[in-house]
């Protein structure tokens, strides 16, 4: 079976894709090879970000390689918090702090009438064709006035996608999966593998 490294430390990530992927590839995680970096995640889109941390775990290990960037864009913020969605409310040399970042969003917001949003991911992948390629998934929806609901992670509590009520955090973490932007990216990224398998072109 193919053997492709997911450049990621989040443990939540390998899993889903290799849930999603199961039976196609083996998804292994830096940790499982021993490898051990920090990507500086300085470019000023989700695919160049994507990009810098899949090459440098393709050039570490040589195994085909992919990564993701991840955020979430709401519209009448200009596409705000975008790449800048972990650290939006970052105070200089603390932690991410997803409370932090879910209050700075309802003040930016404040009563504005316009709450729309989506939740977006970049997947690059390298070392499966001569060149880099990437799959985009986005999930749309609408920021809540509050914050409800305990599960999922970042701006889960404020997140309600199109077609409900209630936010990721009160969905829970299958709902989510079942239509989340990351699940929809590596969906896309299967396809286009699994054509290229079919047709041998895979490196
Ligand atoms: P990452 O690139 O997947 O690490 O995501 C960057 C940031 O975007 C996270 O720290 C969260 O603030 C936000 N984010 C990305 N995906 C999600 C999600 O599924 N739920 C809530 N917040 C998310």
């Amino acid at each position: 079976m193919n053997r492709w490294l997911f450049a990621t430390n989040n443990q939540h990530k390998i899993e889903e894709a290799q849930s999603i992927l199961q039976g196609f590839s083996e998804v292994i995680s830096p940790r499982d090879i021993g490898i051990d970096i920090d990507v500086d995640e300085t470019a000023d889109t989700f695919q160049g970000n994507a990009l810098l941390k899949a090459l440098a775990f393709h050039q570490a290990c040589g195994l085909p390689c992919f990564a993701d960037d991840s955020g979430l864009c709401v519209h009448v913020l200009n596409g705000a918090p975008g790449i800048h969605s972990a650290r939006y409310a970052q105070i200089q040399g603390q932690p991410v702090n997803h409370q932090a970042n879910n209050q700075k969003l309802l003040q930016e917001l404040n009563d504005s009438t316009d709450r729309s949003a989506y939740f977006i991911t970049v997947i690059c992948a390298v070392g499966f064709t001569s060149e880099p390629v990437f799959f985009e998934g986005r999930v749309y929806g609408s920021i809540d006035i509050e914050s409800k609901g305990n599960n999922g992670f970042g701006y889960d509590p404020l997140f309600i996608p199109e077609g409900f009520d209630k936010t990721f955090a009160e969905l829970g973490e299958s709902i989510k999966n079942s239509l989340s932007h990351r699940s929809r990216a590596l969906a896309e990224m299967k396809v286009f593998l699994q054509n290229l398998t079919q047709t041998n072109l895979l490196h």
